[in-house]
């Protein structure tokens, strides 16, 4: 899985396209969204290129625990592990994922509504 140049995040990924990032490894970044929907609103992607968790396979399985700890990681450093934060993967047309690049966003600073 090489970068997609026509991915806007592989792009952000190769450091074409700017980001505020505020996580970086091999395997992970993460960065502020651009039209945050809360005080804190974080991207959290692999730096290889996978279009969405319905491509996700058991060869994903360390990558996808590795984007979970680093989801616990980032709300750590933040400050919003104690007073909580929601965690969301937009998955296929219905999702309304405008972003075909596996990407976990995470949300704080405000209070959520339940999910009914
Ligand atoms: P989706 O709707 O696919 O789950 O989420 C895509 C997210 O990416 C949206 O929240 C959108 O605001 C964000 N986004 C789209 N383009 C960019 C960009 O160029 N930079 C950053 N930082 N975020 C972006
Ligand atoms: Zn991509």
């Amino acid at each position: 899985m090489t970068a997609n140049p026509s991915c806007i995040f592989c792009r952000i990924v190769t450091g074409e396209l700017p980001a505020d990032f505020v996580y970086k490894d091999e395997e992970v970044v993460a960065f502020r969204d651009i039209h945050p929907r809360a005080p804190v609103h974080v991207l959290v992607i692999p730096t290889a290129h996978i279009d969405s968790l319905a491509q996700v396979r058991a060869e994903h399985q360390m990558l996808a625990g590795r984007l979970l700890q680093v989801v616990a990681e980032i709300a750590r450093d933040l400050g919003v592990e104690e007073r909580g934060y929601r965690t969301v993967i937009n998955t296929g047309p219905e999702s309304g994922s405008e972003v075909a690049h596996l990407h976990l966003h995470v949300l704080a600073g405000r209070q959520m509504r339940a999910m009914g």
